[in-house]
């Protein structure tokens, strides 16, 4: 693969990105939140059935704003009034939006000849809604794919096939997640607080936040990928992939 082909995948990759994110009432959730001022040190989190009905709201200290949102697992259910009555509960403005749909299935991340890493291939964990680490993680094992072609290290088609099968590795954790987002909403209030009392004993949470962490583990970024031996160069390299 020349760099300039890899440049045309990029451009494709933009064009169906934008296509992957037309919502779909099944792949997404709704996410909103809003910034105000305010100075916290800690952050909050609502689990009310009054606010929204299945998810959750958050005020996050960011800087020195807080960042007041709501985010439902239910596509159908709008979020701007739940954020609107949570920024009222705690007396702040409820002005500067920014929100989105978020998905909350992992999709094909290699697919006609391109890469897709973050939310168009459905890294945004489900349940939590984290999704920038994830993002970066996709993105960084997809760039070392990218970096082995560059290199002649290995062809196209090999690297969308690595790539296909390190997403398709994680398909599990995000299926258990998903699962319990699915889950957790329909449990009867009185029961849900039981299991949040159980789940609050520190070492669960230790260890599932240890095992949600090593999911997509930040030391990820600084491991160094085994050495692959070069691919051999016929006369003229076979394009395994084309752009779409
Ligand atoms: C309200 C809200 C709060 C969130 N809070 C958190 C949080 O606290 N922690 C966390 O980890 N995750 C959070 N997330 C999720 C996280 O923001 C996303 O999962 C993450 O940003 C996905 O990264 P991405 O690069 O895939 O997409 P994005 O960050 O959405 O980036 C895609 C970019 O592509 C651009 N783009 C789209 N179409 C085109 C086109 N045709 N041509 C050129 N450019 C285009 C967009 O403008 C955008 O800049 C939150 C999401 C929302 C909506």
């Amino acid at each position: 693969m020349t760099q300039e082909s890899i440049l045309d995948q990029r451009i494709v990759m933009r064009g169906l990105f934008a296509e992957r994110c037309v919502p779909t009432i099944y792949l997404n959730d709704r996410r909103l939140e809003n910034f105000t001022a305010g100075d916290l040190d800690a952050l909050d989190i609502w689990v009310e059935r009054d606010l929204v009905r299945r998810g959750y709201g958050w005020r996050v200290p960011a800087g020195t704003e807080a960042r007041i949102g709501v985010g439902s697992y239910d596509p159908a259910q709008h979020v701007k009034e739940p954020v609107q009555d949570l920024a009222g509960r705690l007396d702040a403005d409820a002005v500067r939006y920014q929100g989105n749909w978020f998905p909350h299935r992992l999709r094909p991340a290699a697919d006609a000849g391109v890469f897709f890493v973050g939310d168009s291939a459905g890294h945004c964990f489900p349940l939590s809604g984290e999704g920038i680490r994830t993002a970066f993680y996709f993105g960084i094992a997809a760039g070392r794919e990218i970096r082995a072609v560059v290199e002649h290290r290995q062809d196209a088609g090999r690297a969308l096939e690595r790539y296909a099968a390190f997403h398709a590795s994680h398909r599990h954790a995000f299926g258990l997640a998903l699962r319990l987002q699915r889950l957790i909403p329909a449990l009867p209030p009185r029961l849900l607080t039981l299991a949040l009392k159980v789940i609050g004993n520190q070492r669960i949470v230790d260890r599932s936040f240890g095992w949600y962490l090593d999911q997509a583990h930040p030391s990820f970024a600084a491991a160094q990928p085994r050495p692959r031996p070069a691919v051999v160069q016929p006369a003229r390299r076979r394009e395994t992939s084309a752009p779409a």
